[in-house]
């Protein structure tokens, strides 16, 4: 039986690297970076895709670096008051079967890593960078930047954001850029100064900025987001989303909130993108997963989750259609398209609730207040997962 061709090793490739060996499939993972690696920063994980990775065998790993928040809370960036909360505790994982946690990204990919390292279906490999393909007889023809080439019997583009292989299926040019500035940083506990929501996940909603704080390592240390929306970028200008208008767009938060700055990096930031839902992205033998199929903001924290159940529904659909591959990706993109696509567009709506100003704060927060912390209709169709 040929081999499946798996165009990038992120948390996308390698999940469906994993979960197609799972199904007795042979899979060849081309990672164009020098090493298989994640940057260091923390992911949230919902109970949807808890059960992803339950059944790729690795959650228990998983979940062994994971700190488990007690409640995910929201809270007014200007006034530091709390909106509202989703209780994540026991009636949650009564009513979705799993915990919500959160985990270093290093430790999420690192174990998939580990358990593709350990199935002798799956063969992983760096510096292959995929430049081009051409379907030929029943195969796929893989070229790389280095000149290598290689045959399967199908291609998985899971390549990220600015996918190669999207290009060539559905060639609708480069993400939207959505002119949202991130900065990261993870810091030790004990320099972390206030630490009453520590056993949170909480995020903090204001005009054009918004901060997260939650603890990763079991609880040891504090990881730190803190978003703007640049005025700059809107504008036109030069330097969108610099250090100083970080500081600028916080300037009106509460001292509480701009005291937690500090634990942010400036060295490095990253603009977010997504796109628009596509229509399509299966060409023949070839087909697109996580990012490279439908990039999100990162407003409902779901992009891996999704690219996770797309590797899980992938493999299903692989295994059911036998050689048919076509047919079986055509299934594969039909049972993703809408969630995915729902995800794209709520995750936009929901950074343009969570960064408001003026009278749309004040109805915001007025509908927040009155939330009940045990009413899940929000989140429902998205946690109970598939
Ligand atoms: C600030 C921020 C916070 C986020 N928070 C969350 C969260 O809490 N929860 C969540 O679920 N998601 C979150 N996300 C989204 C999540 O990070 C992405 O959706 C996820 O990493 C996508 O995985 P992927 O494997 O599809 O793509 P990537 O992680 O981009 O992996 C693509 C891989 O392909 C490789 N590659 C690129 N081009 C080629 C090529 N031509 N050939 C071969 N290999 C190639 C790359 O080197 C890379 O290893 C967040 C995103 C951001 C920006």
């Amino acid at each position: 039986m040929k081999e499946i061709l798996v165009a990038g090793g992120g948390i996308g490739g390698l999940a469906a690297a994993l979960a197609l060996a799972l199904k007795g499939r042979r899979v060849r993972v081309l990672e164009k970076a020098p090493e298989f690696g994640e940057i260091g920063y923390g992911i949230q994980m919902g109970p949807n895709v808890a059960k992803m990775l339950e059944r790729l065998g690795v959650r228990e790993a998983i979940e062994g670096h994971a700190f488990f928040p007690d409640a995910l809370i929201f809270a007014d960036a200007l006034d530091n008051s709390e909106l509202t909360r989703i209780a994540v505790g026991k009636f949650f994982r009564e009513r979705y079967g799993y915990r919500y946690f959160v985990v270093h990204r290093r430790d999420l990919h690192g174990e998939i890593l580990k358990a593709c390292r350990a199935r002798p279906e799956i063969a992983l490999e760096t510096s292959r960078g995929v430049a081009a393909f051409r379907e030929e007889k029943g195969a796929v023809l893989v070229s790389c930047e280095g000149g290598q080439e290689y045959e399967g019997t199908a291609l998985v583009g899971a390549d990220g954001l600015r996918s190669a292989v999207r290009q060539a299926v559905v060639s609708d040019g480069a993400p939207r850029v959505a002119g949202h500035y991130v900065y990261r940083g993870v810091v030790p506990m004990e320099d972390i100064a206030d630490r009453s929501r520590a056993d949170a996940m909480t995020i903090w909603g204001g005009p054009d900025l918004h901060l997260v704080q939650y603890r990763l390592q079991g609880g040891a240390v504090m990881n730190n987001v803190a978003t703007i929306v640049s005025r700059r970028f809107r504008a036109g200008g030069k330097d969108a989303g610099a250090p100083d208008e970080l500081e600028e767009t916080f300037a009106r938060a509460h001292p509480h909130v701009r005291e937690m700055l500090k634990y942010v990096s400036r060295e490095r930031n990253w603009v977010l993108h997504d796109r628009e839902p596509a229509t399509n992205w299966t060409q023949g033998r070839v087909t697109l997963l996580g990012d490279a199929a439908h990039p999100t903001l990162q407003y409902l924290a779901q992009g891996a989750q999704m690219a996770i159940e797309d590797a899980v529904v992938l493999a299903d659909r692989v295994a059911e259609a036998g050689e048919g591959f076509e047919a079986a990706f055509l299934a594969y993109q039909a049972a993703r398209m809408n969630r995915t696509a729902r995800v794209v567009l709520t995750s936009r709506f929901f950074g343009e609730v969570l960064h408001v100003d003026g009278g749309a704060r004040a109805l915001r927060n007025d509908y927040c207040r009155k939330r009940d912390p045990l009413g899940y209709a929000e989140f429902d169709r998205l946690y109970r997962g598939i």
